[in-house]
């Protein structure tokens, strides 16, 4: 955020951050419109600090269950369970913004089984400055141009891509709704969105979508190693949400894949649609293979470079796809389409 009255505005954050309970940690730093950088650490001067609501002290009980810092005023009662917790009146409004995401309720609610994939786009800000960097240097060169000694991107880069960044995100949801369905797309933030799905072979056109909308707005990130991160978990609605929140910061490549019980994936963005057409022998073959290795991978491994076996012929592709993408990565999809 840049602005000319920086008082008025950490006024203003303060005010919210009192209102609704939440903490915040910024950095505050002073300059010049020339001098403005990409991101206010670069700034000298810069200072950074967290900024808290106003605490009672001491704290009368009973404390909320939830945030412990104040005094629970409210009985939230679990309808289903019956369950009461004491939570103070800034937690109880926060749980009653959860009726803003109605079908992720009635998926919670349900007495059918239901699975969801849990999708989140991550963005590296120190990556994004580096390559922007990276990109303008190849763009000068290739245009002929002198390199400038030190290149400097400068905010309205910055800026210019956060409205494709914003952009993308919006329509990545669209095409989401577009390919799965609006009753099972349920959007959570404008880069956190759950996708009902009845079998785990549905992420192949979640990730097909992933890829096209990605190609669409970011080609060049395919060039370079790209800013922009996926991580998708797929697990049941009943599953505990703090662990699907830890699988999805579990980041090692540009896409990351986590399938619960059966492993995980990890590709680079450009490489999602080769690696999608591997060529796979029919499903029971996957799924005897798949099972092998859920009892052990060495088995699985030997099985699959079995030339003795009557069934050798149809895992040649398999074979090749682990020559080029691993063993892992090509076990779980295996798995993946298997279902
Ligand atoms: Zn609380």
């Amino acid at each position: 955020m840049i602005t000319p009255d920086c008082d008025k505005i950490l006024q203003k954050i303060k005010e919210k951050i009192s209102e609704h309970g939440f903490w915040s940690h910024i950095t505050v730093a002073e300059t010049q419109v020339t001098s403005l950088k990409s991101s206010p650490e670069k700034i000298r001067g810069n200072k950074s600090r967290a900024i808290y609501p106003q605490l009672t002290n001491p704290i009368e009980p009973p404390i909320c269950e939830l945030c412990q810092v104040r005094k629970a005023e409210k009985v939230w009662v679990d309808e289903e369970s019956g369950i009461k917790e004491d939570i103070c009146e800034k937690c109880w409004n926060i749980r009653k913004m959860g009726g803003l995401l109605p079908r992720l309720v009635e998926w919670e609610n349900s007495e059918q089984k239901i699975n969801v994939c849990w999708i989140k786009i991550w963005l590296d800000y120190e990556k994004l400055l580096f390559n922007l960097e990276k990109l303008y240097k190849g763009y000068l060169e290739n245009s002929g141009l002198k390199l400038p000694k030190e290149i400097d991107i400068r905010f309205t880069t910055v800026s210019e891509f956060q409205w494709d960044y914003n952009e993308f995100l919006s329509d990545l949801r669209n095409e989401f709704i577009t390919t799965l369905g609006n009753e099972n797309t349920q959007e959570i933030l404008s880069d956190f969105v759950a996708i009902r799905i009845t079998s785990l072979n549905q992420i192949k056109p979640i990730l097909f979508t992933y890829n096209n909308t990605f190609n669409k707005y970011f080609p060049k990130f395919g060039e370079v190693t790209s800013p922009l991160q996926v991580a998708i978990v797929a697990s049941s609605i009943k599953f505990p949400f703090s662990e699907i929140w830890r699988l999805l910061q579990d980041i090692n490549n540009e896409v990351n894949v986590h399938l619960l019980n059966k492993g995980a994936i990890y590709l680079k963005v450009q490489d999602i649609s080769d690696f999608l057409g591997i060529s796979l022998p029919p499903r029971t073959f996957l799924h005897k293979i798949g099972g092998i290795d859920e009892i052990s991978p060495k088995l699985s491994k030997i099985a699959l470079y079995d030339r003795m076996d009557r069934d050798s012929w149809r895992y040649k592709g398999i074979r090749e796809a682990i020559d080029r993408y691993g063993y892992q990565n090509v076990l779980t999809y295996t798995k993946m389409m298997s279902d």
